[in-house]
């Protein structure tokens, strides 16, 4: 089963949604360990993203992807935009020209991400930062992919990793990004970008 643009368009429609929901969620996480504004940045994003699909609802996908990174990179502030912003951006790189997405693209698609984001923020995981949901996430994808697993299995295998990775950031120490800030004093709280990136995962479940 591949993933075509309407389902890629779907996906962004439900992240956007998401965030908007969880816009206080993710505000009050960062709150106990940044500055408070996780949600409003996200929300702000994905508003701007919303506004921006119309003129790529013909596009391939890799356009579509790089549109939402270079959209996100110029409207949200903070750590995360820039963040999320080249995680998109390299995922559209690498998937240039696809019309639709067989399940190895989407690992390539992913991977591609995933590198960015720790590239762009020097993070390894067991930072306590968005890596710490999207690394594992990226492991069980690629395992279920490689097993010859259907995609939508995949896809639920990573949002699982994904959630058990947010969980796992909580008796974290924060040594990456604002949370770092804190030392010790960030123990004990779930990270706000490992929430948003959870998100994204699960955004990919619905409606299959
Ligand atoms: P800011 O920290 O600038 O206020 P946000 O609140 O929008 O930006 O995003 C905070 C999130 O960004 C953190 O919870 C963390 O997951 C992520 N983050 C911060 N710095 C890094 C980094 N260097 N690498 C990866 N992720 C990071
Ligand atoms: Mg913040």
């Amino acid at each position: 089963m591949a993933a075509d643009r309407a389902c890629v368009l779907a996906w962004l429609r439900r992240s956007a949604q998401a965030l908007h929901e969880q816009r206080q969620y993710l505000t009050d996480l960062d709150a106990a360990i940044g500055d408070g504004d996780h949600g409003i940045n996200m929300d702000r994003g994905f508003i701007a993203v919303l506004d921006k699909l119309p003129t790529v609802a013909e596009a391939d996908v890799g356009t579509i992807l790089k549109t939402v990174g270079t959209t996100l990179v110029s409207t949200v502030g903070g750590a995360s935009g820039p963040l999320y912003g080249t995680a998109f951006l390299r995922a559209g790189t690498a998937l240039a020209g696809k019309q639709e997405l067989q399940p190895d693209d989407v690992v390539l698609g992913f991977n591609a991400a995933l590198e960015g984001i720790m590239a762009r923020g020097r993070t390894q995981r067991g930072e306590k930062t968005m890596v710490d949901a999207l690394g594992p996430a990226y492991d069980a994808l690629k395992a279920s992919v490689d097993a010859g697993r259907p995609l939508s299995e995949a896809l639920r295998a990573a949002a699982t990793a994904a959630e058990q990775g947010m969980q796992a950031t909580i008796p974290l120490l924060a040594t990456k990004g604002r949370a770092s800030y804190l030392g010790e004093r960030s123990i004990g709280h779930q990270d706000p970008g490992a929430t948003s990136a959870t998100l994204f995962l699960q955004a990919m479940l619905d409606g299959r």
